[in-house]
């Protein structure tokens, strides 16, 4: 049996960077990936190309043309992402499904199940990502219009009016891009409003600007049906029966553990997620977990972040764990995006902060005459007591790299007066950060 320091199940975030790392380290490494998503989700179907689809849709470029501009991009980068592997005497990479033979060998399966191989390590490492969860609705995967956030994706034209299930963030992002390419959509959602975690009123001008783009909101539905007939799909909810020819479902991913894990001492969460401490060991020794797969906020980022608590752990440092982990933002690509770190002034308040709140209209911000794009608002809230950012909503071009200064001053504590006088150039974006934190 071939043997390894480590074997990593898929070829996601944290563990491509962590596998090259710690190969240079002269560690002998197992890659194991079942889908040839060389670089994982979010190189392959997720983050990359759903944002060059939301760029380009900006831009007004053809539907078809973004696609074929996607796949490129996509080609590119799933092959470097391969070649920085490969070219590592110390990497294997097996293009197998990976499931656990004991806690410390691994089955590898041709894709038709058949067993090819097993391989030992003396760590192994669970970095398989989440899947996009598809409901029970009568009919709805039987239909030939139904698509995932991959296959919405790969349409070889643009739908006439795309349904979209759930009004989760990832649903947001497509009914923007899609309605901004020129589709009609139509967004179904359980709850009964939308973004319930976001400020209320940047939520409110979030979506004015998005029902101006000709995207309809439908709360408080439960999708009880899809029928189709030649052209088109019949989505009866609760309250209505829609008519069209795509249908994205779009209600959340689950982590992926089909893994047989009953041949381990890997025990699940609540949520199906991989249970792991605070230092992403699982209850297997010498099996960890790190990215979506172990559950908690699912970005890139995150898993990348993972792995130096990995690493820590590997080594028996333990200096840093997930309870040290510092603010986590993010970003809504949506038309403009809308992006968030820290707390909302409500949450402040729920946790007895006392809190000072300052708003800044993007149309204030100079910088937007050049955008010739004045729609937007940025919030922070101040704690008070000390006179520290605790959290800030930027909806707003530009904001997905703002954000990340935030995410700065909210983590190093830094004095509001003092970004009220710092010097930022001009024109930007970001100047207007001496203006929203001109607030005592
Ligand atoms: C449409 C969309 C847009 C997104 N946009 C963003 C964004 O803008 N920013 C952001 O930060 N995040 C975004 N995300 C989320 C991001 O893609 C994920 O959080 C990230 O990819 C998770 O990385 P990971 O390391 O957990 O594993 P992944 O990147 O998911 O990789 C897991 C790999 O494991 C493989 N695998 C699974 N099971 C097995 C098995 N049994 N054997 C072998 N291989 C296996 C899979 O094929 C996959 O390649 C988006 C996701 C989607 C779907």
């Amino acid at each position: 049996m071939k043997k390894f320091d480590y074997i990593i199940l898929g070829f996601g975030q944290g563990g491509k960077v962590f596998a090259k790392e710690e190969a240079q380290n002269g560690k002998k490494i197992a890659v194991v990936e079942k889908n040839a998503l060389y670089g994982g989700t979010c190189i392959n179907v997720g983050c990359i190309p759903s944002k060059v689809i939301a760029l380009d849709s900006q831009h007004k470029l053809d539907f078809k043309d973004s696609i074929k501009r996607k796949n490129e991009v996509v080609a590119a980068l799933k092959n470097k992402n391969y070649k920085n592997l490969d070219i590592e005497e110390n990497i294997t990479i097996f293009d197998n499904k990976a499931e656990f033979k004991s806690n410390n060998e691994i089955n590898l399966l041709d894709d038709k199940g058949k067993l090819v191989d097993t391989i030992v390590g003396d760590k192994i490492i669970i970095n398989t990502g989440a899947s996009p969860i598809i409901p029970n609705a009568d009919g709805l995967k039987q239909s030939k219009y139904v698509y995932d956030s991959t296959g919405i994706m790969n349409l070889d034209s643009l739908p006439k009016h795309l349904v979209i299930i759930g009004g989760g963030y990832i649903s947001l992002e497509f009914a923007s891009t899609f309605a901004n390419f020129g589709a009609k959509v139509t967004v179904i959602e359980k709850a009964d409003s939308l973004m319930l975690r976001e400020d209320k009123e940047i939520v409110s001008h979030i979506l004015e600007d998005l029902k101006k783009k000709n995207i309809n909101f439908l709360t408080a539905r439960e999708v009880e049906s899809v029928e189709d007939d030649e052209n088109s799909a019949y989505v009866r909810t609760n309250k209505e029966t829609l008519e069209t020819d795509a249908i994205l479902v779009a209600i959340g991913r689950k982590p992926n553990t089909d893994l047989a894990l009953e041949n381990t001492d890997v025990e699940l969460g609540e949520r199906g997620e991989i249970k792991t401490n605070e230092f992403l060991e699982t209850t297997a020794e010498n099996v960890y977990a790190l990215g979506d797969v172990k559950g908690g906020l699912q970005f890139t980022y995150v898993s990348k972040n993972d792995r130096f608590i990995l690493r820590d752990a590997i080594y028996g440092k333990k200096q840093f764990s997930l309870k040290d982990r510092k603010s986590v933002p993010y970003t809504v690509f949506i038309d403009p995006p809308l992006s968030r770190v820290g707390l909302t002034a409500k949450e402040a308040k729920e946790k007895g902060f006392d809190i000072l709140e300052k708003s800044l209209l993007v149309s204030a911000i100079p910088r937007h005459k050049i955008d010739d794009d004045h729609r937007g608002l940025f919030k922070i809230v101040v704690n008070k007591e000390n006179n520290t950012l605790i959290g800030a909503s930027l909806y707003g071009r530009k904001s997905e790299e703002i954000i990340n200064t935030l995410k700065l001053i909210i983590d190093y504590k830094i004095p509001i007066e003092d970004i009220k006088t710092n010097m930022f150039t001009h024109p930007t974006m970001t100047e207007s950060l001496n203006d929203l934190f001109n607030i005592s």
